[in-house]
């Protein structure tokens, strides 16, 4: 018996709610399962961080669903860190799960897009990456995971190009196209879903273009993919 089978018992204390994103042009909320992340998915980015981007499969790393922000809410500067960044990235939404999902049915998985912020805690995943550990403080803190609202896909199909950017305090500092993704949407569910077992709600982070760098105390980060949406919060 797992523990979903077990939870319709009575509870010792009220459970947490579930974290949930807006869907856009809707009232209804998308109530999220899991975050999956893809680490260096834009070859900028992999050399800008010191590795050769031909060479690796994709690799992920989770955060946990509590961590989501809403857009427009602030981002509240993390404990234990003097080095946060900012990851502007494209988010898939599963409205369908599976596992071995082949490559030419995975978009028929996702439910939407959004764009969101993968915020980094780079001095402790400096340290964790050093000494062989998992990156969950570096990358799984609270409010680690700002998301703009999710728009169906049958609003805006399955984009494959659009510019994706992010500006602090009106100066850009990141931008790419998504069409430079190392591994492709469809890619990165079927091969993800030969290791986990997917379920709508999940969301997927698809990692950052170039141009990753710290946040600070009053900035004000604006970020989009064009076609889809945009983000904003403000570190304090
Ligand atoms: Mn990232």
């Amino acid at each position: 018996m797992t523990i979903r089978e077990k939870s319709a018992v009575a509870y010792l204390f009220e459970p947490t709610p579930r974290p949930a994103v807006p869907v856009a042009g809707s009232d209804k909320l998308f109530p999220v399962h899991r975050i999956y992340c893809v680490g260096r998915n834009y070859a900028d980015h992999a050399i800008e961080m010191g590795h050769d981007p031909n060479r690796e499969l994709p690799f992920f790393f989770q955060k946990s669903p509590d961590c989501l922000v809403l857009n427009e809410s602030d981002f509240p500067y993390p404990t234990r860190s003097d080095d946060v960044h900012h990851e502007i990235e494209l988010v898939v939404a599963l409205g369908k799960g599976g596992a071995d999902i082949p490559v030419e049915r995975a978009l028929d998985h996702v439910f939407g897009y959004a764009v969101g912020l993968d915020m980094t805690r780079r001095d402790l995943q400096g340290e964790a990456k050093k000494q062989g550990r998992p990156w969950e403080v570096g990358k799984s803190f609270e409010a680690s995971a700002p998301c703009s609202a999710i728009v169906p896909a049958s609003r805006i199909g399955h984009p494959a190009k659009g510019a994706i950017w992010l500006n602090v305090n009106g100066t850009q500092k990141q931008s790419g196209d998504i069409d430079q993704l190392i591994w492709k949407v469809p890619e990165i569910i079927s091969y993800l879903s030969g290791l986990f077992t997917l379920q709508a709600g999940d969301l997927i982070f698809t990692g950052t273009p170039a141009g990753v760098g710290p946040v600070a105390r009053g900035d004000k980060l604006h970020g989009g993919v064009d076609g889809i949406a945009e983000i904003r919060t403000r570190v304090v």
